[in-house]
């Protein structure tokens, strides 16, 4: 019998309590600490948390594992007001509500969409292009705060059109300080210096003071944002940089893959 060891990169607080094969994917089920307190969306009441649980299991895709896709298994965890007895969820901080895939599923998505367009990252991903377009809205309504810990040397930022029913326009801040995993920080709606300025500006001024290299598409008004916001940055000229190196992480990983996981 193969067996394989996956190398898995978890967010903190995040347990894996057990493996299970899915077919053609990898099924994880996973445990986070709920939170002690809650308050009613309804009454307002802040209290400890009464905990309920449902037997339904909930599924959420995350990234790839070994170039298949992997899913989350959990149970929701709801709070019970002890005031109006409504039952709420206890949304857990890897997804936002009412979505079947992780915070860091969509930021991937959107890295794969630099160079590439929605039709193409959703046949890549095996979901739909609607969930694809979702995503990137979602992305630029509501941006997850870059950690200021975070040592971030090199960045890029790229413009992402999707044109064909959305028409919409987008600038992403990508992270290239490790270059074989390159990760998207940031995403903010528009393709001018005030989007290039939006993204910038989740990252502290530390962290802005800290970046060495900046790559921009030529001609792009993000160099004027990156000009004044990173003043310790030199332009790179490299205009393929990120489209090619998410694609290649993605590419590398299903090389990586071995034959016998597919038999388990
Ligand atoms: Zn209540």
């Amino acid at each position: 019998m193969a067996s394989v060891t996956l190398d898995l990169d978890l967010p903190e607080g995040v347990s894996v309590l057990r493996y299970r094969r899915l077919g053609d994917a990898h099924g994880l089920e996973i445990a986070w600490p709920l939170p002690t307190r809650s308050t009613c969306d309804r009454c307002r009441l802040d209290e400890p948390v009464h905990l309920e649980r449902t037997a339904n299991p909930q599924v959420i895709r995350d990234l790839d594992v070994l170039g298949q896709p992997s899913f989350w298994i959990y149970t929701a965890a709801f709070h019970r007001c002890a005031r109006c007895h409504r039952r709420q969820h206890l949304i857990p901080p890897f997804k936002r509500k009412d979505v079947s895939y992780t915070f860091r599923f969509e930021r991937h998505v959107v890295g794969m969409l630099i160079g590439s367009n929605e039709e193409e990252v959703a046949r890549r991903l095996g979901v739909s292009a609607e969930m694809v377009a979702l995503i990137v809205r979602n992305q630029t309504a509501a941006a997850k705060p870059v950690d200021p810990d975070r040592v971030i040397t090199d960045v890029g930022i790229d413009e992402l059109s999707l044109r064909k029913r959305h028409k919409l326009y987008v600038a992403i801040l990508t992270d290239l300080s490790d270059p074989d995993r390159p990760e998207v920080l940031a995403v903010a709606k528009g393709k001018d210096e005030a989007a290039a300025r939006a993204c910038l500006g989740q990252l502290t001024q530390a962290q802005r003071e800290q970046v060495r290299t900046h790559r921009v598409d030529m001609g792009a008004p993000f160099n004027a944002a990156c000009k004044e916001l990173l003043p310790n940055s030199q332009a790179v000229v490299d205009r393929f940089h990120v489209a090619k190196q998410f694609h290649e992480a993605v590419d590398g990983l299903r090389k990586k893959s071995p034959g016998g996981t597919r038999r388990g």
